[in-house]
């Protein structure tokens, strides 16, 4: 149990780890303000498009598909073609029932793909069951694919060539830099090991260049101690979709905290009977940590800038 001394920055904790009495003084805590950061890029997209325009260029163009009623997924799509609204970006939000055969979207991600004025295509994730996403993901035209899912973009991003980074951990990677956290040389833990999330963000940790340069090490459902593995990172990013997981005992004092998670937790008391959580316990790991993502307005918002700046990337490669 811990015994958590007073709670002000600044002051003296002492925290009891198997026995251990550990004391520290706790960090003047900074918010990396997805928000901010992410109003901030997506003003530079915006005056990149008003150029482009000027110029007499082609106006970028992304396509969303969204298929049946999943309460969150429209709120991200919503949030997704608002945001191209404002950039100057066109979008179009295509919008199918639920029971949408997998051979009609298929043929209609293929007629986008063919589509000379459609620069970037986005089918939003989770899938209804008939549905297969990996399908799916192999038919967006890889130059298409803004989200960065397709395995050419993948294998790209692997081996460090240009490509579309999947959008989050782009996102992410901005937050960084939009920060100037210094990454080079540090020990890094991401936790959690799917395609579009944990392992790419490993994957751009690991590289060399800016924001890169961790040593990486990547956790998942089956690694064992991993509070162990946590303890010892100075990057931590979260992205396992369990709600409050990480909490302060298994944080370095200084540590950097990327919350990636967000899940809808019922809670009568807020007028859509639902709360937001990301996966680390903010209230506790903030009072220990150097920097920390809130959620929401964290990773989300640098979600959808870095979704922004992949589109825009997508209708100038049509430039050359
Ligand atoms: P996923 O379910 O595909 O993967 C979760 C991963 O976490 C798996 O690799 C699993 O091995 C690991 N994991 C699960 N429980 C664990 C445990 N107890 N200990 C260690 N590892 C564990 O999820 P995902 O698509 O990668 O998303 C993760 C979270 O991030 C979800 O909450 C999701 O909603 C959120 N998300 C947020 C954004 C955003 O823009 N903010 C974008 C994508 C995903």
């Amino acid at each position: 149990m811990d015994g958590w001394g007073p709670s002000k920055k600044g002051s003296r904790y002492f925290a009891d780890r198997g026995g251990e009495k550990h004391s520290t003084y706790l960090c003047a805590m900074q918010l990396l303000d997805g928000k901010k950061a992410g109003q901030a890029i997506r003003e530079e997209i915006r005056l990149h498009v008003a150029q482009r325009l000027s110029e007499g260029k082609k106006q970028p163009h992304l396509t969303a598909i969204l298929i049946g009623n999943n309460g969150a997924s429209a709120t991200y799509v919503g949030a997704k073609v608002k945001a191209c609204e404002e950039a100057g970006i066109l979008s179009t939000l295509l919008h199918y029932e639920n029971d949408l055969p997998e051979q009609t979207l298929l043929e209609k991600i293929e007629s986008l793909n063919n589509d000379p004025d459609v620069d970037g295509i986005l089918v939003q994730l989770p899938l209804p069951k008939q549905i297969r996403e990996s399908a799916v993901i192999h038919a967006i035209d890889p130059k298409k694919d803004v989200d960065g899912f397709h395995p050419i973009n993948q294998g790209l991003l692997m081996q460090g060539q240009p490509g579309f980074i999947p959008a989050t951990p782009y996102g992410i990677q901005l937050l960084l830099q939009h920060y100037k956290i210094e990454t080079a040389g540090k020990e890094a833990v991401v936790i959690g090991r799917s395609n579009i999330v944990g392992r790419p963000m490993s994957v751009l940790l690991s590289q060399p260049g800016p924001v890169g340069n961790c040593t990486v090490t990547l956790c998942h459902s089956k690694t064992t101690d991993l509070a162990a593995h946590i303890r010892r990172a100075d990057i931590v990013v979260a992205a396992l979709g369990q709600p409050e997981f990480v909490n302060a005992d298994m944080i370095k004092p200084g540590a950097v905290v990327i919350d990636v998670g967000i899940t809808r937790v019922e809670n009568p008391s807020k007028k859509s009977g639902f709360e937001l959580k990301g996966d680390v316990d903010f209230a506790t790991v903030s009072r220990l940590c150097s920097w920390i993502t809130p959620v929401p307005g964290g990773v989300g918002p640098m979600t959808i800038a870095a979704l922004l700046q992949n589109t825009l990337l997508a209708c100038q490669q049509k430039d050359i």
